[in-house]
């Protein structure tokens, strides 16, 4: 059939294979309900035998009144004895008729450490059609990207074994390293500078170095950039200024730094190298700059778009991603988490603050908490609402079952609805409930930050001296970004005053009562910056409280926020900063044993 004849409601498709793409979204969004009903059903009669639906006595019933009332929405923490069986080892089924085949660990913690999040394989089947969508829905938008290839830079991490001999990895790290990803059928519209053997490299040093050569020796041909996260494009960049020379010396000569010895890169790089003086004195000159504005564009000149996500936390970068690249369009295409693949950007150009996801009914069965901040205890599983009965306008957190076994899960994000496609909902990402800080892909909340700054000013107490007020900041002025805690101290004996050596010891201490995720951010993967403590004059919290209620806080409900970003209160701490002070050493962390 011809491609014309194809045409989908979004859009003329750019060749055969978009056009079955945009058939199966209009199908999946137009029949939303009515997929979202096949997909519980198929879920529950698959299950039926598991110890988890026994337990509630569904009796072989696959519909959903059925499912509503009898299965409880639950958080992580209510599963977790259950996962830690699945992770020491026992096969029965517990979650899943089918056999886990391993765990995906998430950014989001439980008690300090990653949570692991049960899959099976079929998973990496529905994961890979949820990307097979991304690039026909970009060609609707952007045409010509068949003309040139994509530098994005995609790394792997570190994972481990369950006492029971389970796999616990990054959902991306498990993709990278499954055939969907490394025996990918070649595709001129997705084609990438990087070659899976530099993806594939778990020394993020190599991996980035092999990569960034690879973009340049590729310049021209560049014609979208990207990486998962806003901060890992940044990461990029400065990796690009800090081993630019080495970079240079190696298109000059046509030889491979010898820091880089993993023997698949080496192997793959023979087809790459070669010697080019023209552009290793282009890339001296323009490096060389003091001024690196547009950098990205000068770089790689044809650039159409960054392919990142900038929704959510990421949105902080915005400033700086438009900074090094002058503006380009940002394009975020997906929304997905460990547990499940959830949707996609439509309408991919549209600016970052109107992103909306469209959640396609696929890829598990989804519901809705209506989110109302003042009253969390009214968050209870009858006031779910289905995919397709959502409001625009309202904020829900997201509620999920999956095939995997998951059932009525709380994801903790929040949405908020933009409009429909066909009958599927479009969100707009509010954020992550109960998130104070973030760099990376790190997640801190109000009591782990409590409790840090708890375990750090333990170190004050033989200086007679204590916190009396706290506050933090997500610096990404610098990259990597940092964590930034005010403390506001009360020093009994001002001749015994904590020297700057044990302020620092104070700033490790910290990091070290942080989550996993957090001090794997600054350890392997170089994400997060060392903490810093800026110490501020006596009564800065005071002057704090004073100025909001300036702006109309009630005295008698007013509380220190644990975490700021606006101007005049940054203004405000920051002109009363009397020391500040930087953690010296990394904070410990190995790949975790989970027990
Ligand atoms: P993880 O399970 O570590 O992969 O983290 C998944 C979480 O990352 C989601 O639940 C969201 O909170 C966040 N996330 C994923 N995709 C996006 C996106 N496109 N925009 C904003 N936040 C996102």
């Amino acid at each position: 059939m011809a491609v014309d004849a194809m045409c989908s409601p979004l859009g003329p498709p750019a060749c055969e294979k978009d056009a079955k793409a945009l058939q199966f979204i209009e199908e999946m969004t137009r029949n939303a309900d009515a997929v979202q009903e096949n997909v519980l059903a198929e879920i529950l009669r698959r299950n039926a035998e598991t110890e988890y639906l026994r337990l509630y006595n569904l009796g072989g019933a696959t519909d959903r009144e059925t499912f509503k009332s009898r299965i409880p929405m639950v958080t992580y923490e209510d599963l977790q004895p259950i996962i830690q069986r699945i992770a020491d080892g026992d096969r029965s089924p517990i979650l899943s008729a089918h056999p886990i085949s391993e765990f995906l660990t998430s950014s989001g913690t439980s008690a300090g450490e990653r949570k692991l999040m049960p899959t099976i394989r079929e998973e990496l089947d529905r994961r890979q059609l949820l990307y097979s969508l991304l690039m026909p829905v970009m060609n609707l938008y952007m045409p010509g990207l068949d003309k040139g290839k994509g530098l994005y830079f995609l790394f792997v991490k570190s994972e481990t074994k369950t006492p029971g001999g389970l796999l616990a990895r990054p959902v991306l790290t498990s993709y990278y390293k499954s055939d969907h990803f490394k025996t990918r059928a070649f595709d001129p519209y997705n084609v990438y500078t990087s070659p899976n053997e530099a993806i594939l490299c778990p020394d993020s040093f190599q991996s980035m170095y092999s990569q960034m050569l690879c973009g340049l020796y590729e310049r021209e041909q560049v014609l979208r950039l990207g990486a998962i996260f806003a901060s890992g494009l940044l990461r990029a960049i400065r990796f690009l200024q800090l081993n630019w020379p080495e970079l240079a010396h190696d298109i000059r000569t046509g030889t491979l730094n010898s820091k880089i010895s993993d023997p698949d890169i080496r192997r793959c790089m023979t087809r790459v190298l070669r010697s080019d003086p023209d552009l290793a004195d282009f890339i001296e000159s323009e490096c060389s700059k003091d001024n690196w504005e547009r950098i990205i564009t000068r770089m790689w000149p044809n650039t159409k778009y960054l392919e990142v996500i900038v929704t959510g936390a990421m949105a902080q970068y915005i400033p700086t991603l438009d900074y090094y690249s002058g503006g380009l369009p940002k394009v975020c295409t997906m929304y997905a988490s460990s547990e499940c693949y959830f949707g996609l950007n439509l309408n991919p150009m549209c600016k970052p603050s109107e992103v909306s996801y469209t959640i396609m009914p696929n890829m598990a069965y989804f519901e809705f908490l209506p989110h109302d901040s003042n009253s969390p205890t009214d968050a209870t599983s009858d006031k779910l609402v289905d995919l397709v009965n959502v409001e625009v306008g309202k904020e829900y957190e997201l509620v999920i079952t999956t095939y995997a076994g998951l059932c009525r899960y709380r994801v903790g994000d929040i949405l908020r609805v933009t409009g429909f496609h066909n009958s599927a909902p479009q969100f707009h990402f509010v954020r992550r409930n109960n998130v104070l800080l973030s760099i990376d892909s790190d997640k801190t909340d109000e009591a782990e930050l409590q409790s840090a700054v708890e375990n750090a000013s333990k170190l004050l107490n033989e200086f007679k001296t204590s916190v009396v007020e706290y506050t933090s900041y997500a610096d990404t002025k610098t990259i990597p970004g940092h964590y930034v805690i005010y403390w506001e101290l009360l020093v009994k004996d001002s001749a015994n005053f904590p020297k700057d050596e044990v302020l620092e010891r104070c700033c490790l201490a910290m990091e070290e009562s942080l989550n996993s995720v957090y001090r794997q951010g600054r350890v392997e993967c170089n994400s997060i910056g060392p903490l810093e403590i800026r110490v501020v004059k006596n009564g800065t919290f005071e002057e704090l409280m004073d100025y909001a209620i300036s702006r109309g806080a009630s005295i008698n409900q007013y509380k220190v926020p644990r975490c700021v970003n606006f101007t005049p209160i940054m203004e405000l701490l920051d002109s009363r900063v009397l020391s500040s002070h930087f953690s010296q050493s990394l904070p410990h962390w190995t790949p975790e044993r989970r027990r």
